[in-house]
């Protein structure tokens, strides 16, 4: 399953009872996915269209204009044109008078007249302030946007989280309904739709927390932990490589000098312990101290056998 269906999967089973949120995130998904339908012209009574290629989230918002409005409302089902296996689930409420109140209620018909809402979308002009009675609902109608047309890619490949708005007012009020929280998403169009999208990880973990994806912001964080962790180990390595580098240019070091040493026949009168030091290390050129250090007979500390290879490398000089 793909994460952004694991986001909606959990932001499916949210199910609140309070009627002011239900509206606020049916209203979302009307504006992502909703066109309104007018019979017999301008004057006729509105219905609306709703079309999501997700069963679940047709069924929720069909469930909901029964439960909270008693509108007459079906499914209809159809198979995609652009992608062969996957179906197309229109939530249809036909022309009905209760649908003008509705609308109205939602803030959906700033003059009266419902056509003004496929061009505009607009819930009037009016703030995010204003359309909602509380922060429940800006979290319900972004939940709501979410799942209407909400994508966030897997975080393991990359931090990606875009909802593609109908028109221009969409994408506005999206914008500062989420700058509410602190957050500070793009906008960009394509293919004449408008993309509110993010790419910084901890914005998308905050946004998973506003519209209450709980599960997948534990997994978004997971993933970060487990990136970070694996750079930090990259860094040590890299770290450890030039360590090594170092280890091995010292050892060269020591090794010239207890060959010059030897060349002028100074190896001779030291002590057992020196000599024993610049014969191991002639032997084990490319081991580091630790490791040299364990092929002494009478165990040696690496300081310890730091000091015996400065004082052979000083009486080289000498
Ligand atoms: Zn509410």
């Amino acid at each position: 399953m793909s994460f952004t269906s694991e986001v909606k999967e959990q932001l499916l089973r949210i199910n609140t009872s309070k009627r002011c949120c239900r509206e606020a995130e049916f209203l979302a998904f009307l504006r992502m996915s909703g066109n309104i339908s007018l019979s017999g012209g301008r004057d006729g009574q509105p219905g609306i269209l709703a079309a999501t290629s997700n069963a679940a989230l047709a069924r929720r918002y069909f469930k909901l204009v029964k439960e909270l409005w008693q509108l007459r409302a079906e499914i209809l089902m159809r198979d995609s044109q652009h992608f062969k296996k996957s179906r197309i689930y229109t939530l249809r409420i036909p022309p009905q008078a209760e649908v003008r109140q509705i609308l109205a209620r939602l803030g959906q018909i700033p003059d009266g007249n419902p056509w003004a809402l496929n061009h505009s979308f607009e819930p009037a002009g009016r703030g995010v302030g204003e359309v909602f009675r509380g922060e429940c609902c800006q979290r319900a109608y972004l939940r709501g946007a979410f799942l209407g047309n909400g994508f966030v890619s897997d975080p393991k490949r990359s931090y990606h989280l875009e909802i593609v708005c109908q028109d221009i007012y969409q994408a506005h009020f999206l914008l500062a309904l989420a700058a509410v929280y602190q957050l500070n998403f793009k906008l960009s169009e394509r293919k004449g739709h408008f993309l509110v999208y993010c790419k910084d990880s901890t914005q998308i973990s905050d946004f998973l927390n506003v519209i209450g994806a709980h599960g997948a912001l534990l997994q978004l964080e997971n993933v970060k932990i487990m990136k970070d962790t694996s750079n930090n180990v990259n860094r040590v390595i890299n770290c450890d490589t030039a360590n090594t580098d170092k280890t091995i240019d010292a050892a060269q070091r020591q090794v010239q000098a207890i060959k010059r040493l030897a060349a002028a026949g100074g190896l001779v009168g030291l002590s057992k312990a020196l000599q024993e030091t610049a014969a191991l290390r002639l032997e084990n050129p490319e081991l580091s101290l630790l490791e040299l250090a364990r092929l002494f007979d009478k165990p040696i500390s690496k300081a310890g056998l730091y000091h015996r290879l400065q004082k052979l490398e000083q009486l080289a000089e000498e």
